[in-house]
C-alpha cells in the first residue's frame, strides 16, 4: 500500500440562506459553496498495526477519535472490513494551515481528504456519488468538499448542482485566532430567534431551495462577473453572529470601507470575514489597511483566490 499526499481546500460560503425546518430536525438550508486555495495537507501513510492514529501540528485539533478524520477513516474500515483486514491501519497526518472553527469547513476537508485517500490506498474504485454519500453520513459540508469548485447546495448541504468553474475571484480572509464560534450554537440561537419565520412542509421547503437555482448569485457567477457576485454576498447566520461577536462586525464594516473591496461577507457560522477585491495589488494593499487599522496580532489575515477543485492529490 503507497502512502498519499493530498491537498484539502478551505471553502467560503457566498451565499448561506436558512429557509426552515426539515422533517428529520435538520435546517433546509440554499448555500453556494466554494473551494479557495487556502488548504490543509493530508499526508496518509500506512501502518503495519490494524489502526488508526491522528498527528497533528496545530494545537486546538483533536487527535482522537473526535477528529472528523480519525472518524471517516473509521467509516472506511467499518464499511470496507475486508480491505482494512487485508491493508492494515493508516497514519494520518494534518499540517493545518486552515483556521479552526472558522466557518472554512477545516474538519470536513480534512475527512473528505481521508475518504478520498482511503479509496485510492485500498484500490476501492469508489464512484464519486458512493463517496458523496459516505461523506453525507460524517458532515453536510464533506459531500462539497469532496469535488470542492462552485457549487449549489441545497438539503442540509450535501446535495450539489455544481456551477461553472470561478477560479478567478481575489479575497482577502480574516480570523481573529483567539475567537471561534460553534456552528451548531449559530444554527441554534439563529432557530431561536427567527424560527417562527420558517417554512416547515415539504413542498414550500423544496421550492424555495430550488428557487436559489434562478436567483441573483447564480446569475452574476454564470456571468463571471465579480462586481455583482460580490453586491449579492448574502449570509443568514451573520444576523446572530454579529450582533454576539462586536470584534466581528467591527472587522466587516472596516472591510466595507475600503477602497478596491467589491464586498465582504462572514463566511458560514464565522467568525472568519472575507472580502471580495479586484485584483491580486488590490488585496495586497487591503490586507495592509486593514493590518494597520487593526496592528493585534491575534488577527490572522491571508491572501487567497477561488479555485475550481476540491481534494486533489499533491503535485
Ligand atoms: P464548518 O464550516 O464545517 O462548520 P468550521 O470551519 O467552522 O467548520 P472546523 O475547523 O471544522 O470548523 O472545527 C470545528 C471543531 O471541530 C473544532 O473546534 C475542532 O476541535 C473540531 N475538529 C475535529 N476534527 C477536526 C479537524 N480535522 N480539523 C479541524 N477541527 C477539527
Amino acid at each position: 500500500m503507497r502512502s498519499y499526499n493530498l491537498i484539502a481546500p478551505a471553502k467560503i460560503n457566498l451565499y448561506l440562506e436558512i429557509i426552515g425546518d426539515r422533517a428529520d430536525g435538520y435546517h433546509e438550508l440554499a448555500m453556494i459553496m466554494q473551494t479557495i486555495d487556502l488548504a490543509d495537507q493530508i499526508y496518509l501513510q500506512p501502518l503495519s498495526i490494524d489502526t488508526f492514529r491522528v498527528h497533528c501540528n496545530h494545537p486546538q485539533v483533536p487527535t482522537d477519535k473526535s477528529n472528523l478524520a480519525y472518524r471517516a477513516a473509521e467509516l472506511m474500515a467499518a464499511q470496507f472490513p475486508d480491505a482494512f483486514s487485508n491493508f492494515g491501519g493508516i497514519d494520518i497526518t494534518i499540517k493545518k494551515h486552515i483556521p479552526v472553527a472558522a466557518g472554512l469547513a477545516g474538519g470536513s476537508t480534512n475527512a473528505a481528504a481521508v475518504l478520498v485517500g482511503i479509496d485510492l490506498m485500498w484500490n476501492l474504485g469508489l464512484t464519486q456519488s458512493e463517496l458523496a454519500e459516505l461523506a453525507a453520513s460524517l458532515g453536510s459540508d464533506v459531500p462539497f468538499c469532496i469535488a470542492g469548485g462552485s457549487a449549489i447546495a441545497t438539503g442540509r448541504g450535501e446535495q450539489l448542482s455544481p456551477l461553472p468553474n470561478l477560479d478567478h475571484l481575489h479575497i482577502v480572509l480574516a480570523k481573529y485566532r483567539s475567537l471561534e464560534v460553534s456552528t451548531g450554537w449559530a444554527y441554534n440561537t439563529y432557530r431561536q430567534q427567527f424560527g417562527d419565520t420558517y417554512l416547515r412542509d415539504t413542498d414550500s421547503l423544496t421550492a424555495r431551495a430550488n428557487a436559489v437555482h434562478s436567483g441573483e448569485m447564480v446569475k452574476a457567477i454564470l456571468a463571471k462577473d465579480p462586481t455583482a457576485i460580490a453586491q449579492k454576498l448574502h449570509n443568514d447566520l451573520e444576523k446572530v453572529v454579529l450582533p454576539t461577536y462586536p470584534q466581528v462586525l467591527e472587522l466587516r464594516e472596516l472591510f466595507a470601507r475600503q477602497p478596491g473591496v467589491l464586498g465582504t461577507m462572514m463566511s458560514g457560522s464565522g467568525p472568519s470575514v472575507f472580502a471580495i477585491v479586484e485584483s491580486p495589488q488590490q488585496a495586497t494593499i487591503v490586507k495592509q489597511q486593514i493590518r494597520e487599522a487593526i496592528p493585534d496580532q491575534d488577527l490572522e489575515l491571508f491572501i487567497t483566490r477561488t479555485i475550481s477543485h476540491g481534494i486533489k492529490i499533491a503535485p
